[in-house]
C-alpha cells in the first residue's frame, strides 16, 4: 500500500500525540463545558494548564498505554515469534506492574501471589515518575486486583468504560494486521468484559494499523467497520462510529457537536469523539486535540484517542512546540516508541 506510515516519526507521533491529548484534557476532565468556557474563554482550553500539580501532566491513560507497549515488547523478548493469541498474557503481566505503581498492592504481595520475579521487572517499573495515581479507573483497578485475567470468552465483568480502548493503540503497530482487531479486543477484555468495552479497542487498534500501512482515516474507518460487523454484539460500537462520521460530514465543527456524541466515559463514545475530532481536524493536530478535549466528559481519554490517531497520520513532527515543551515523561515516551518501532514487523 502506498505511503506507509511505519517510521519512527509515526510511531512516536502516535504515542506522543496521545500523551499530548491526555495532558491537554487532564485539567478539564471533571469540568462541564460551561465551566471550561468560563475558565478558558469561548475557544476552550488550548494550552497546558495545571493538573496533578503541574502543567503537561499525563494521566492513567498514557501510563497504561506505555505498559501495553512494554507487554508487547516483552512478549517478543521472552517468547520469540509468538502467535497473536499468546501475546495478551504478557500485557496482563505489564498491567499488574502498572497496578503496583498505583500503590494499591505491594511487590511482596504480587510475588507471593504470582510467584514470579517477572512481575516486578520491565523498564517502566523502575521509573519513579510512574508511581503516581492519575485518577485511575476503578474498573481497571478492581479487575486487576481480582487475580484473574479477563478474556472475551470468559468476561471478568460487564464494564464498557473507556479504560480498555484508551490503552491499546500500540497493538496497531506490533501485531500482524490480520490479528490486530482480535488481539486488541483480548487486551481490553483483560479488564473490560462488555462487548462495547473491548470492540471499541479492537476498532482503534485496527484503525492505527491501517493508517500505518498507508490508509487515510476515512478508508481505515470503513475497513474497520467491515471487521466489526463480523463480531457479535457490535451494534453499539457501530452506531457510535457511524454517528461520528455523520457529525463530521454535517458539522458545524464545535464543542456542542462533540457533546452530541456523548461524554466519552464509555468506550464507544470515547472512540466516537476521538474519531470525530481527528476527522474534523483536517490535518491540523492542534485543531483536532482541542476539539477532542473541550466537552463536559472524559476529556483526557478522548484527547488521547484523537491525539494518537492524528499523530499516527501526521507524525511526531506535526505536534506543535507548545505541546512538546513541558509534556511529562516526554523522554520516556520517546524511548518506548523507539523500542516498539525497533521490534515492529515490517517497519520502515
Ligand atoms: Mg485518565
Amino acid at each position: 500500500m502506498a505511503d506507509r506510515k511505519r517510521s519512527l516519526n509515526h510511531v512516536s507521533g502516535c504515542l506522543l500525540g496521545g500523551a499530548v491529548g491526555d495532558a491537554l484534557g487532564a485539567p478539564v476532565e471533571f469540568m462541564s463545558l460551561k465551566e471550561i468556557h468560563h475558565r478558558f474563554g469561548p475557544a476552550g482550553i488550548s494550552e497546558y494548564a495545571i493538573a496533578y500539580g503541574r502543567k503537561g501532566a499525563i494521566t492513567d491513560d498514557t501510563q497504561m498505554t506505555l505498559f501495553t507497549a512494554e507487554g508487547l515488547i516483552l512478549s517478543q523478548v521472552r517468547g520469540g515469534d509468538l502467535k497473536a493469541y499468546q501475546v495478551p498474557p504478557f500485557v496482563y503481566q505489564a498491567y499488574l506492574r502498572w497496578l503496583s505503581t498505583q500503590q494499591t498492592v505491594h511487590f511482596e504481595h504480587l510475588v507471593r501471589k504470582y510467584g514470579s520475579c517477572a512481575m516486578v521487572d520491565g523498564l517502566l517499573i523502575a521509573n519513579k515518575e510512574l508511581y503516581s495515581r492519575r485518577a485511575p479507573g476503578n474498573t481497571c483497578l478492581s479487575a486487576l486486583m481480582s487475580g484473574r485475567m479477563g478474556t472475551v470468552e470468559d468476561p471478568i465483568n460487564d464494564s464498557k468504560g473507556c479504560g480498555g480502548v484508551m490503552r491499546v493503540a500500540p497493538v496497531g503497530y506490533f501485531v500482524q494486521p490480520e490479528a490486530v482487531f482480535e488481539t486488541a479486543c483480548e487486551i481490553a477484555a483483560i479488564t473490560h468484559g462488555h462487548p462495547a468495552g473491548y470492540l471499541a479497542a479492537g476498532c482503534l487498534a485496527r484503525i492505527i494499523s491501517l493508517i500505518s500501512h498507508g490508509a487515510d482515516l476515512v478508508t481505515a474507518i470503513e475497513k474497520t467497520i467491515e471487521i466489526l460487523k463480523t463480531w457479535p454484539f457490535h451494534s453499539e460500537c457501530l452506531e457510535a462510529i457511524t454517528s461520528a462520521e455523520q457529525a463530521w460530514q454535517e458539522g458545524p465543527h464545535n464543542h456542542r457537536t462533540v457533546e452530541k456524541l456523548g461524554r466519552g466515559w464509555i468506550a464507544e463514545e470515547a472512540l466516537a469523539i476521538g474519531l470525530y475530532a481527528a476527522l474534523a481536524a483536517e490535518g491540523d493536530f492542534d485543531r483536532g486535540v482541542r476539539l477532542a478535549v473541550n466537552h463536559g466528559g472524559d476529556s483526557d481519554s478522548t484527547g488521547l484517542i484523537a491525539g494518537q490517531i492524528l499523530g499516527a497520520l501526521l507524525g511526531a513532527d506535526s505536534i506543535p512546540d507548545k505541546y512538546r515543551t513541558g509534556l511529562e515523561l516526554f523522554g520516556l515516551i520517546e524511548e518506548v516508541s523507539e523500542d516498539l518501532h525497533q521490534r515492529m514487523p515490517d517497519r520502515d
